[in-house]
């Protein structure tokens, strides 16, 4: 059987490159669908002034303000993933990533006291909603919200929706990470695991799956180095310090995208073992962990086949 031809167009948007590959040539649609993009990183964005999530942070400690039902519905579901037992994931992180600013211009290490007050600003139950009213108020001046973990995710869900009512059967949209496969051409779609901390097209290994969201979020994608140490962007919201642990990226396949942007920072948070034992309980989700140590551990393959292809790593399953 020959290859299906692919159509495949890019642009860059929320600071990262997309990719929309789709087996029909359909230039306008391709531009629809980036716009679509457009318009919910208009909505989503803290990296600049202007935006709905940037009116209920220049309004933190003042009042209330509404915004959208996609908009109140994302935070919402953040907030409830922020409150989860153990969580290091936490959408009242803005404080700390702005004090940082790691993958920005100005990135550096802050004095310790400056990271102690901003944690203060940091807890998820002073974001308080208001359903009824579609309302979001941080209690504190100086609370920020940050969606960075998770608006490429929901985003990936809505752009497979909306080519979904456009009759759409087979796409790949890949933002910047965030892979959300439709369909399969030939049986399955071939996703990339990246290699951490190495050229960008090398590949620790490839996972083929259909129908499915493939996420990775990893230490490697941006830090700076200081004092003989690698800085990272995933912050630990109990001590204000990127997380330190055995991991250096972690891959979720799942239905959605917006869970698989959730589970890559709880379980980065949770390491591999309680990870491991986490998912047991949800076959919904799938992991694949990466160490520093070059293991790459599985969990029950269900929803994907695994690939290795750099044979520096020892591919294990998850044993909890
Ligand atoms: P990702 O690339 O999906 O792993 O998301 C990383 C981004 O999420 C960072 O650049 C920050 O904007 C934000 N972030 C960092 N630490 C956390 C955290 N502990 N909880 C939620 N969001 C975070
Ligand atoms: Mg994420």
């Amino acid at each position: 059987m020959s290859e299906p031809r692919l159509h495949s167009w890019s642009t860059v948007l929320m600071g990262s490159p997309i990719i929309l590959s789709l087996l029909i040539d359909d230039r306008d649609l391709a531009g629809r669908v980036f716009r679509l993009i457009q318009r919910y990183e208009d909505a989503l964005t803290v990296n600049r002034a202007v935006s709905q999530v940037m009116a209920i942070n220049h309004a933190a400690g003042l009042h209330p303000v509404k915004v959208s039902s996609a908009v109140f519905d994302l935070i919402r579901c953040a907030k409830e993933a922020s409150l989860v037992s153990g969580s290091v994931f936490n959408l009242a992180i803005g404080p700390l990533v702005k004090l940082w600013r790691i993958g920005f211009q100005g990135n550096r290490i802050p004095d310790r006291d400056e990271i102690a007050d901003r944690l203060l600003l940091t807890r998820p139950t002073d974001v308080i909603l208001d359903v009824a009213d579609r309302s979001v108020f941080l209690a504190h001046a100086g609370m920020e919200i940050d969606l960075g973990a998770i608006a490429k995710g929901y985003i990936a869900d809505r752009v497979r929706d909306f080519l979904r009512q456009q009759g759409v059967e087979q796409a790949l949209i890949n933002l910047g990470g965030n892979v959300l496969t439709l369909g399969a051409p030939q049986g399955t779609w071939s996703v990339g695991v990246k290699k951490p901390f190495a050229a960008a097209d090398a590949l620790v290994g490839v996972v083929e799956v259909a129908n499915k969201s493939v996420v990775t979020s990893g230490i490697y994608e941006r830090w700076f180095e200081q004092d003989g140490k690698r800085w990272h962007h995933i912050l630990d919201p109990r001590n204000g310090y990127p997380l330190d642990n055995e991991l250096e990226s972690v891959t979720i396949v799942s239905g959605d995208s917006l869970d698989g942007d959730v589970w890559t920072t709880l379980l980065y948070g949770f390491g591999v073992e309680k990870g491991c034992a986490l998912l047991r309980q949800r076959e919904d989700i799938e992991a694949i962990f990466i160490t520093k140590n070059r293991d790459v551990i599985l969990s029950s393959q269900r929803q994907f086949r695994f690939t290795l292809l750099d044979d520096s790593y020892r591919v294990s399953a998850c044993t909890a």
